[in-house]
């Protein structure tokens, strides 16, 4: 098959699996991502993500990933779902969190995907990444033509928004690729950078993960900062603040269509008291299979405390 047919086949597959969005690229690197990765490095803003200096040089050169490797196709799933959240007595649960672990799921479409297109091609091998490699995932997005770095930090896509999960398939066959997306629509808003609680933005595309509630409330295990205690706010694990306030999301993030994604009811975890004394093992019983396990229980009863505490301050000052 020629390129252009094996880049029209995959595509059609990936619509078939769900994925809201699919383009191709390849695994050069970009001169740009890496001189910006190693500003943030060399800065200290990954905290205590080391694994993030380990993954350094397949980020700044894709292509080590896998040597063999020619084409990579990246897909979008949204995850977005309007929910009533948090329920009474409970925290605040990033969206992308409230449903089974997106690792697994996206894992068993993406190896679907890459069946699909090594069948089609009668040859070849794949490997699929999700969030859980040294790939920079959102760059061959970017480069893949589904869309542009918010200031952010993250992926919009112009008819999904941001709350997408991005998968890649990489291949040993030759796709004809996709244009890289170009484009900035961010223009002159800068909404998300005011609505950050913490300072974690402290300019267009710059994170300052040491200050992000989803680093503290999730990478971290370190105490939380008594100077970040009040941003965290409501936030048990994760934060969707700079993402809730972006227009793109308020005109086009609609509800997902993966039933795995979904929170299963309001009240599906224990309230902040429960979650301050649970056990380890109560712990790993009740969050198995979800993402919020990546926090553990010391990391979750830390995070349910600060929460109890800005709710606690929050009730004083109303009544005080
Ligand atoms: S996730 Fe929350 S804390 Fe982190 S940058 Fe966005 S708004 Fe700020
Ligand atoms: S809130 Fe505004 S500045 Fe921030 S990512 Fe969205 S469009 Fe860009």
């Amino acid at each position: 098959m020629t390129p252009e047919n094996l880049a029209v086949a995959a595509k059609a597959a990936a619509r078939a699996l769900g994925f809201e969005a699919c383009g191709v690229t390849d695994l050069a690197s970009t001169p740009a991502v890496t001189a910006a990765l190693d500003v943030w490095l060399t800065a200290g803003r990954h905290g205590q993500m080391r694994y993030l200096e380990r993954q350094a040089p397949t980020r700044r050169d894709p292509g080590r990933a896998w040597p063999e490797a020619q084409s990579a196709v990246v897909v979008l799933h949204n995850y977005f779902q309007d929910t009533a959240n948090p329920a009474p007595g409970r925290g605040r649960v990033a969206r992308y969190a409230l449903g089974d672990d997106y690792h697994a799921v996206m894992r068993t479409k993406l190896t679907s995907l890459g069946e699909e297109l090594v069948g089609t091609a009668g040859i070849g091998a794949y490997r699929v990444y999700v969030d859980a490699g040294p790939l920079p995932e959102r760059e061959l997005a970017r480069r893949a033509g589904l869309g542009w770095f918010g200031k952010n930090t993250l992926l919009i896509h112009r008819r999904l928004g941001s709350f997408t999960f991005v998968g890649v398939v990489l291949t040993d066959l030759d796709l004809a690729r996709d244009d890289p997306f170009q484009s900035d629509y961010c223009g002159t808003c800068h909404r998300c950078l005011d609505a950050c609680p913490t300072g974690a933005l402290p300019a267009p595309q710059v994170l300052d993960a040491t200050r992000c509630v989803s680093y503290l409330t999730i990478e971290s295990r370190s105490p939380i900062p008594e100077e970040l205690k009040p941003g965290v706010g409501q936030w048990l694990f994760g934060c969707d603040i700079c993402q809730d306030v972006c227009p793109w999301n308020r005109r086009f993030a609609s509800e997902t269509i993966e039933p795995r994604y979904r929170a299963k009811s309001p009240d599906q975890w224990p309230t902040l008291e429960e979650i301050v004394r649970m056990t380890e093992r109560e712990c790993e019983a009740t969050f198995e299979g979800t993402a919020l396990e990546r926090a553990g229980r010391s990391g979750l009863a830390r995070n349910a405390a600060v929460v109890l505490e800005n709710a606690a301050a929050s009730s004083g000052a109303a009544t005080g």
